[in-house]
């Protein structure tokens, strides 16, 4: 059943003035974050009510516009739950990490992670319009005393420049749309300066947080960036209002791609028929999926965590049973570094050395048969592999298949094999170190 396009104010904002409501400079001074401002839009359960009063908390803010999408009379309402802390947030949990994604270590500058071979995220400012509280990087993210750092940015360009195989710079943060107008025009002014950085992307919760920040000036200058791609961040059809819609449209018209990354979240969005709706709201306003992801082992987020089999679930209901352009990927960001790995139904049921077996969404069955001759494509008269980009280190599972690589080894292997080595190690205790022991704890994890 789809609901309709909400567009509403909570009482108490009920006297501004559009030309206020509409302004994002007066949502962004009018964000609530203590238990007498929220309890006039919210009557606060004791559980929030105890987290609010909790000092050392991740910061907690809300646009007047996002806490306006809350049904009040729900304390399970799937936006309030995102925004305004319980007290469960305050539980630790096994494997809980500060940096679950290791991308401190990943930083060659302060800012700047660059994790796979062709791409880096860039960090440019630790704001966001409001605070979700599944927040991966909420070790960083918040501190109201450190915002955009221009010595770091300096650092930042000059690693993008004498780096040229980055072709792709992700704008992250925080949320970059917060930053003052001009310092994100320079951003990506500089970034374009870069010749080998062929796109830019803007990962971004302020459409959903504060449509009325995507202005009409904002999208003007923001074309004249382009190829600039977007990523917004929504989670469960109650917050897609018609502001939202309307500035997607807006984006979209300025010729920017807009993707959504969703979080799979324990009592938000942990059902098959919430992200269908969701997925096929998304893709009404001209947003494709692109990402669902696992919740993070993140500290204060434990709550929101599902078993990763709920993601499989949901895509087997997604894949076949609605349009394709509408199914993003699940990907869970392996524990200590190891990156985005996609997670999906098994539909390869069988092969053999001329037919596969696979199954569809229906539970149909199909063999098919693979050709008996096949002109296998030929690397020798191939212009793309003879000239293709290097990717020091990191050519993984397709290295094993280009023939460059005979086998992939965990650290130490060959040390732990070494059953003659060994001996002699052993008579010198100093020079022996257990390498491969003990990979995969939280310690070794994070470095
Ligand atoms: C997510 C991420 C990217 C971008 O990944 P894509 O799969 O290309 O969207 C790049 N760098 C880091 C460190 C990331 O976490």
């Amino acid at each position: 059943m789809p609901s309709p396009i909400v567009s509403k104010r909570a009482p108490i904002y009920a006297d501004v003035p559009d030309e206020k409501w509409n302004d994002w400079r007066w949502q962004l001074s009018h964000r609530l974050n203590t238990v007498e401002e929220i309890e006039k839009v919210v009557p606060l359960t004791d559980s929030e009510r105890k987290a609010l009063q909790t000092s050392g908390l991740f910061r907690v803010d809300i646009t007047p516009y996002f806490i306006s999408l809350i049904d009040p009379d729900d304390p399970n309402d799937p936006v309030r739950i995102q925004i305004i802390p319980r007290a469960e947030e305050m539980q630790a949990f096994t494997s809980m990490m500060e940096d679950s994604l290791a991308e401190d270590r990943h930083s060659p500058v302060p800012g700047l992670v660059h994790r796979y071979p062709d791409r880096v995220l860039m960090l440019v400012t630790t704001q966001c319009a409001s605070y979700c509280r599944y927040c991966t990087r909420s070790r960083i993210v918040g501190d109201p005393g450190q915002t955009f750092s221009r010595q770091e940015f300096e650092a930042q360009i000059e690693y993008l420049k004498r780096t040229p195989q980055v072709r792709d710079v992700l704008l992250s943060g925080g949320d970059p749309l917060v930053l003052a107008p001009k310092i994100l025009e320079e951003i990506l002014r500089r970034l374009r300066e870069i010749p080998h950085i062929e796109i830019v992307r803007i990962g971004s919760r302020v459409p959903v947080f504060m449509p009325m920040r995507i202005t009409q000036e904002l999208c003007d200058m923001l074309e004249k960036y382009h190829p600039l791609w977007i990523n917004i961040h929504i989670n469960h059809p109650n917050e897609i209002s018609q502001e939202l819609a309307d500035a997607c449209d807006r984006m979209s018209r300025a010729g920017i791609p807009l993707g959504n990354q969703s979080v799979l979240l324990a009592g938000v969005n942990d059902c098959v028929h919430i992200q269908r709706e969701l997925v096929q709201k998304t893709t009404r306003i001209r947003v494709r999926p692109y990402y669902l992801y696992q919740c993070d082992l993140v500290e204060g987020a434990g709550h929101f965590r599902t078993p990763v089999a709920k993601g499989i679930e949901i895509i087997e209901g997604l894949r076949g049973h609605t349009s394709g352009y509408a199914v993003p990927q699940f990907i869970v960001d392996a524990p200590g570094g190891g990156g985005k790995i996609p997670v999906m139904p098994n539909y390869q049921i069988s092969a053999s050395d001329h037919k596969i077996i696979l199954r569809n969404y229906e539970g149909y069955i199909a063999s098919y048969e693979e050709p008996t001759e096949y002109a296998a494509h030929d690397p020798a008269t191939c212009s793309y592999c003879q000239n293709k980009r290097p990717e020091p280190g990191q050519t993984g599972i397709t290295g094993l298949l280009d023939g460059e690589e005979m086998f992939l080894k965990p650290e130490g292997f060959d040390l732990i094999h070494d059953r003659h080595g060994i001996q002699h190690r052993l008579k010198d205790e100093k020079k022996w170190k257990p390498l491969g022991i003990g990979a995969g704890t939280k310690e070794n994890a994070e470095g």
